[in-house]
């Protein structure tokens, strides 16, 4: 972040800007939303302008302007669109002390004017350091459908309440009180005008100081394979209410950072309790955080049911008389089959399909290969890399055909995924010769649908370009 964002108190500050074109009226437009003074140097102003200074929102000084016009200004906009008139301005305002921005010139500025969505008190920059305006807009146009009118008015109702508010125990009792009121009651109210949403307040408070503490509660949350919109609409909402967030070492980056940003993260994957946190103190973390009331969000990767060791963690917190719940999310084998453009399961190849781990606690993990070596079986193998040789020793052994299509997914759904497509006689060289060091899942009796690869590349979003190597079969 080479800017800093920040809201500068300019109420009552003085904010110079230097021109009268084009440039000037978009940045007029935007500050005359402030209650900063405004003063404006032109020559040669545009009539817009003359009237704003007509109606006294701002004061209009029709020269060029000269030493010593921006003393004591909070800010400072060279707007002449003319680099050699913006660049006396700023050596005027540089020697008067006004921080610096200079349109349309990231280089020579001291600071940026980010979009802005404005309902006021809720205001929402955003800033993309210059780098991509036309994302800027966008995102400010998707934000301006998606926000109610009605916030700014609920907002500023709220904010005369807060004192009220404060009789509610500091924290989650608090919390609860404002989201009830920000996305419930307020809503709800706002048609009826101001005094309907106050009486609302009244009785909302009355209705919140009489409820018990909240009971601990713990969410076992399936994070899906690590593209966080791949999570499921109530994973992002409970991890948007958690208190504390206990993860796994496959969450990704993205996905956490959807968790409320005052909530505790507990990384349970951490080397340091050797090569990941023993499950009996995973366990007693859960439990113990539970036990203080906290709404605990358990992230687990893809979904916590499939190879997670779910059922202990649930014992444990059934032992405590704490309530739990479980959030499916996407299991790893779903999304690696979406993108090799596959089906799990086909008419007339397979009509059952297997989730196996490569190795258990005990080792490589033993199964019914017999069946698995039959043509047209499919089988999503987990954790199958280190076990790869195994697995293609047992079903070679059993009379699976070599020339089998095996397909691994590195990494599936993130920005770094790779798929590498072999055969079951190929596997152990062609995992060796890739070095993969993420996540994968191996699929065996499946190779990647050739066409899939290319649907997929037209439909990319700019916002992501998974970079994709496809060894050839
Ligand atoms: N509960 C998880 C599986 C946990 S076991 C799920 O439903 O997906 C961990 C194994 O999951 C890894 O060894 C790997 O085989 C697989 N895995 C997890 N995330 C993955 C990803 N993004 N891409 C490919 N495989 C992944």
């Amino acid at each position: 972040m080479d800017h800093f964002p920040i809201f500068l108190r300019v109420q009552g500050r003085r904010i110079v800007l230097s021109g009268g074109g084009d440039a000037a009226l978009a940045k007029l437009r935007l500050l005359m939303k402030s209650t900063g003074h405004i003063t404006v140097f032109s020559p040669d102003p545009a009539p817009e302008i003359v009237k704003w200074a007509g109606e006294g929102r701002l004061r209009l000084v029709t020269r060029a302007m000269a030493p010593g016009d921006t003393l004591c200004a909070a800010l400072f906009y060279a707007a002449d669109e003319d680099a050699v008139a913006d660049a006396r301005t700023v050596g005027i305002a540089r020697a008067d002390g006004a921080l610096i921005n200079v349109v349309d010139n990231l280089q020579d500025s001291e600071f940026i004017t980010p979009a802005i969505v404005d309902r006021d008190p809720v205001t929402i920059a955003i800033g993309t350091e210059g780098a991509a305006p036309v994302l800027a807009r966008a995102i400010k146009a998707d934000l301006e459908e998606r926000l109610p009118a009605a916030l700014g008015p609920l907002a500023r109702i709220g904010k005369g309440f807060r004192k009220m508010a404060d009789a509610l125990p500091f924290g989650r009792a608090r919390r609860d009180f404002w989201r009830d009121y920000y996305f419930n009651a307020g809503p709800a109210a706002i048609s009826g005008g101001e005094i309907e949403v106050r009486k609302r307040l009244d009785s909302l408070l009355a209705d919140h100081l009489d409820r018990k503490a909240r009971p601990g509660h713990v969410h076992f949350v399936g994070a899906g394979p690590g593209d966080p919109d791949l999570l499921t609409m109530k994973a992002r909402r409970v991890l948007d209410e958690a208190d504390v967030v206990i993860y796994d070492r496959l969450i990704s980056q993205p996905v956490l950072e959807l968790a409320r940003r005052e909530a505790v993260m507990i990384d349970a994957g951490k080397e340091g309790f050797g090569p990941s946190m023993k499950q009996d103190d995973i366990n007693d973390l859960i439990v113990e955080h539970a036990k203080t009331g906290a709404q605990v969000v358990r992230l687990k990767s893809g979904d916590a049911t499939v190879f997670g060791r779910l059922d202990e963690e649930i014992d444990a917190v059934d032992a405590h008389q704490i309530g739990w719940d479980i959030v499916p999310g996407i299991t790893s084998a779903s999304a690696a089959v979406a993108e090799i453009g596959q089906s799990l399961t086909r008419r007339g190849r397979n009509s059952s399909v297997r989730f196996l781990t490569g190795h258990d606690t005990r080792g490589f993990a033993d199964h019914d290969w017999n069946t698995l070596a039959r043509p047209g079986e499919v089988a999503a193998i987990y954790m199958g890399k280190k076990s790869a040789r195994f697995i293609q020793g047992r079903l070679i052994m059993h009379g699976a055909d070599r020339h089998t299509p095996v397909t691994i997914i590195e990494n599936a759904s993130r920005p770094e995924q790779r798929v590498l497509g072999t055969t079951l006689d190929a596997l152990p060289a062609a995992l060796e010769a890739a070095e993969m060091d993420g996540p994968a899942l191996t699929f065996y009796g499946l190779a990647p649908r050739e066409a899939a690869a290319a649907r997929r590349r037209l439909v990319d979003t700019p916002f992501q370009q998974p970079v994709r190597t496809q060894e050839a079969l």
